[in-house]
């Protein structure tokens, strides 16, 4: 009587400690892919220089979702959502550069997966370019995880970029964010002076880079081209190569942030990855 009094004990507490384990199954989980805009260009030679000259190009704009057992993380905000309601779009001053359209909000693409701003644990910057920062202020309370030579980079484009009340954590160099190596932000400096590039081990899908813009599209990664916009050339070509190394260690996948052609071959929200 006493043993099997004992017996079960012992199995109700391991019971217990599955169940606990499965709340707590560590690591990434989900990454979906957002419609953060779609742009066109009438000369693609800004990113090639001398190359393709006077060709125009589609591009659109990506932010990534990320859901860690620890929380979630948004790479990249895209370009703000105030262009949905242009109809136009948002025309460039510069005529070579992207003329933007927003075909969805980012806040719309979250509210359909039910999540909710204050939800974020981390947003994580790849760079601070209008198409990449439009909505931060959508998470006011949110971590922005930026390296601290992007966040000091003296007004490039002659406006604040996040406001000075918002909680950051300036980085420097990589930076394993849930500290069990499964989201990991690589430094990949020369585009702008602090840019990183995100990796994500996914435990079916595999390993992922997101690129920011280390690179802008196919063809200017298959050649190492270094655009026009510019902050660093040697930087940019050692951080290409950086890429190429850590695309080769973790046999990952390079997912390019502008490319048309590859966004349009992945599965968007609310599908996701795994
Ligand atoms: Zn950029």
């Amino acid at each position: 009587m006493k043993t099997n009094a004992i017996v079960i004990a012992a199995v109700a507490l391991s019971l217990q400690a599955t169940a606990v384990l499965a709340q707590t199954k560590p690591g990434v989980d989900k990454l979906y892919i957002l419609n953060c805009g779609e742009g066109s260009t009438t000369d693609i030679s800004r990113w090639s220089p001398g190359v393709d000259v006077g060709k125009p190009m589609d591009f659109v704009d990506t932010c990534y979702l990320i859901h860690h057992a620890q929380g979630w993380l948004l790479w990249d905000t895209g370009v703000t959502d105030a262009i949905a309601a242009m109809p136009e779009g948002l025309a460039p001053t510069d005529p070579k550069a992207v003329h933007w359209r927003r075909p969805k909000t980012l806040a719309s693409q979250l509210d359909q997966l039910s999540v909710k701003p204050a939800d974020l644990k981390f947003v994580a910057i790849s760079h601070t370019h209008p198409d990449h920062i439009g909505n931060v202020e959508l998470f006011p309370t949110t971590m922005l995880l930026v390296q601290k030579v992007e966040y000091d980079w003296p007004l490039p484009l002659g406006v604040g970029r996040f406001k000075p009340e918002h909680p950051v954590t300036k980085l420097d160099g990589d930076h394993d964010v849930f500290g069990d190596g499964s989201v990991t932000l690589i430094a990949t400096p020369g585009h702008t002076p602090g840019h990183q590039s995100l990796l994500v081990r996914l435990p079916n899908t595999g390993a992922v880079l997101l690129s920011g813009d280390a690179v802008h599209f196919q063809s200017n990664w298959d050649n190492r081209r270094v655009p026009a916009i510019n902050v660093d050339k040697d930087k940019t070509a050692a951080s290409m190569q950086r890429i190429a190394e850590v695309l080769a260690k973790e046999k990952a996948t390079l997912w390019i942030n502008h490319d048309k052609a590859q966004r349009d071959s992945l599965k968007m929200a609310p599908a996701y990855y795994d």
